[in-house]
């Protein structure tokens, strides 16, 4: 146990590392800063806050927050949340002395303070399959994780190895297997690990010499969850370790499912037989949501939350936070920090309020890339079908559009456009500028798609 002791170094250091990078800047600021930590007797983190509102939402937090906890401490804390006015906790303060809250004590030398084994990993019951919206980017994933739950005939996915980058739903689509597992099928046994836990642990086992406990731990279980497993590159004791209870697993036919940020031929300091063992099961990739998963991820939230958001801001969050589902989510709850604190749900408190979530499109280089990109996700199709010599009606539309964009928000010359898409001849842009420019008036969904993506440009 580290001796940088009391409940404010502990809980500044959890906020720097592990819960800044997780919620919105603005959330943050709004929600964690007024925070008063307190460490009380039986190690339970009581988290001050000043008010009812800011209770509830720091309460949606716990899990998040105890698993930062856990990771800034390698301990294990119940964390509450207690709402205190500043005068109640400026009394309390005076009752139990300032030490608790400020001085630097020895996390040991707080009564009844006893450093702990790194508690086990909880599945959080949210991650469910339910919970799960499925698209293009998952599909084949979902389908799978769903095979490994149901528990029959899942032997040629055995192990299943997940992929993705960070934020795709790796750990939710794991947990929910581990969920379903649990509520379906009572008497097997699921363990759920994260592999820095699991390395740590080793590392333990290393010391104590302790090595029955720890092989009965993960080689007496039916079904076997080990969240990203890159980290045990370069450790090769936990890899020799770890590749006799893959085996000892796979014999017994148990289920194994493995999520890593990385492919398994990128896990380069793998051990080659670790590896080969991987790749005799199945390897699936998770890719970052098209548009339309963004959307049904964010109409979900906003039902859950129940939280009536128009079309139009759902679209811009959709449209701008594109490449990761947990900043999708970020956005999405920082949006709802606003509205409960009464701000009307509208575009311009959208902008505002994501404005350190959203890259700020005045500051993007606007370029004729960048408007394609956008036009291709108001319409719905490809930079590709906007190049293309495809000619049906809603790319003709999108590619048009792109291109009078481009003429009239960047000053391209016609030429440099007619090359940027496909190219194309400058007689074919001018024609197509100039039905847009008529268009404008006649056709209502023209007008509102050259209004929307000016304003998704920030043009
Ligand atoms: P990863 O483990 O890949 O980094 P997570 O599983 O932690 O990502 O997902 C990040 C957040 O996004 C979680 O809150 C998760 O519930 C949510 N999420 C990810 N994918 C989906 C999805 N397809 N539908 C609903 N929520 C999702
Ligand atoms: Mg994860």
């Amino acid at each position: 146990m580290k001796s940088e002791g009391d409940a404010k170094i502990i809980w500044q250091k959890t906020c720097e590392e592990y819960l800044k990078p997780e919620i919105s800047a603005l959330a943050f600021q709004t929600w964690f800063e007024p925070i008063e930590p307190f460490l009380d007797e039986d190690k339970r983190f009581i988290l001050y806050v000043p008010n009812d509102l800011t209770k509830e939402f720091v309460s949606k937090y716990i899990p998040l927050i105890e698993n930062a906890l856990r990771l800034a401490t390698s301990n294990s804390f119940e964390v509450l949340v207690e709402e205190k006015s500043a005068q109640q906790l400026q009394a309390m303060k005076e009752a139990v002395g300032p030490d608790i809250f400020n001085a630097s004590t020895d996390l040991a030398k707080v009564p009844n303070f006893k450093p702990t084994p790194v508690r086990e990993s909880k599945l959080n019951p949210a991650y469910t399959f339910d919970s799960f919206v499925v698209g293009p980017s998952n599909r084949f994933a979902h389908a799978a994780c769903v095979a490994v739950a149901s528990m029959h005939g899942s032997k040629n996915y055995n192990p299943l190895f997940l992929y993705g980058g960070s934020g795709l739903g790796k750990t939710h689509l794991m947990q929910a297997i581990g969920n379903h597992v649990n509520s379906e099928y009572k008497d097997k046994k699921v363990r759920y690990v994260q592999s820095e836990q699991f390395v740590n642990e080793f590392i333990q086992v290393i010391a104590n010499k302790k090595y029955d406990a720890f092989r009965q731990k993960y080689r007496q279980v039916d079904l076997l969850l080990i969240d990203d497993i890159q980290f045990i590159e370069g450790k090769e004791q936990m890899q020799e370790e770890f590749f006799h209870t893959f085996n000892s697993l796979l014999e017994a036919g148990r289920n194994i499912v493995l999520t890593c940020d990385k492919p398994p031929q990128s896990l380069t300091t793998l051990e080659d037989r670790l590896r080969t063992r991987i790749s005799s099961g199945l390897t699936i990739d998770i890719n970052p949501p098209d548009y339309e998963t963004r959307m049904a991820i964010l109409a979900r939230l906003a039902q859950t939350h129940g939280l009536i958001i128009t079309d139009d801001v759902l679209d811009y969050i959709a449209a701008n936070v594109t490449s990761n589902i947990r900043e999708l989510e970020g956005a999405f709850k920082t949006l709802y920090a606003y509205s409960l604190l009464g701000n009307p749900i509208n575009l311009e408190n959208a902008r505002n309020a994501l404005k350190d979530i959203v890259t700020p499109a005045a500051r993007r280089q606007i370029d004729s890339n960048y408007i394609m990109n956008v036009c291709a996700n108001y319409f719905d199709v490809t930079i590709a079908d906007l190049k293309s010599k495809k000619r049906n009606q809603v790319i003709t539309d999108a590619r048009h559009v792109a291109m009078y964009l481009c003429y009239n928000l960047i000053d391209m010359t016609y030429t440099d456009i007619g090359e940027d898409f496909g190219n194309r001849n400058h007689a074919t842009v001018i024609h197509a500028c100039n039905k847009i420019e008529n268009d404008i008036s006649k056709k209502p969904e023209i007008d509102r798609a050259i209004k929307e993506i000016s304003l998704r440009l920030d043009a």
